[in-house]
C-alpha cells in the first residue's frame, strides 16, 4: 500500500491511499472532446461522462448504454478514471474498485 506524503488521516482508505494506479501527479490529461466520440461515432445518447486520467479520453458510464468508459479500461488497460460531469471530480479505479473525490487534486476538466 502506498504512502502520500500530507494525505489527511480520515483520507486514508481512498483512492488516492489505496491505489498503487494513483499518479504522483495528479494533473489532468489534455481532453479534446466535449462529449464520447464512441458514442458520437454510433450516434447514440449518454447519460454521464468520464474521462480517463492516462490518455484524456472521454468516455461514457455504465448507465450509458455504450458504457465507453469501462470498454476504454478494457482495451487499453488505463484503470483510473475521474467524472467529466460539471461540479464533480471524483476518482475511480477500476481495478481495485474504490471511487472517492481526492483531497488537493487538481480540479478535473468537466463537459461543457
Ligand atoms: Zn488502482
Ligand atoms: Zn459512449
Ligand atoms: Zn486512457
Amino acid at each position: 500500500m502506498r504512502y502520500r506524503p500530507g494525505l489527511a488521516e480520515q483520507d486514508r482508505c481512498t483512492v488516492a491511499w489505496m491505489c498503487p494506479h494513483f499518479p504522483e501527479d495528479m494533473t489532468p490529461p489534455a481532453i479534446t472532446t466535449d462529449g464520447c466520440s464512441a458514442c458520437i461515432d454510433l450516434g447514440q445518447e449518454w447519460t454521464e461522462l468520464r474521462f480517463c486520467q492516462d490518455c484524456g479520453l472521454v468516455g461514457c458510464c455504465d448507465e450509458s448504454p455504450g458504457k465507453h468508459a469501462t470498454a476504454h479500461f478494457h482495451e487499453a488497460g488505463h484503470p483510473l478514471i475521474r467524472s467529466f460531469e460539471q461540479g464533480e471530480g471524483w476518482w475511480y479505479c477500476y481495478v481495485h474498485g474504490i471511487a472517492g473525490d481526492v483531497e488537493g487534486a487538481p480540479p478535473a476538466p468537466s463537459r461543457p
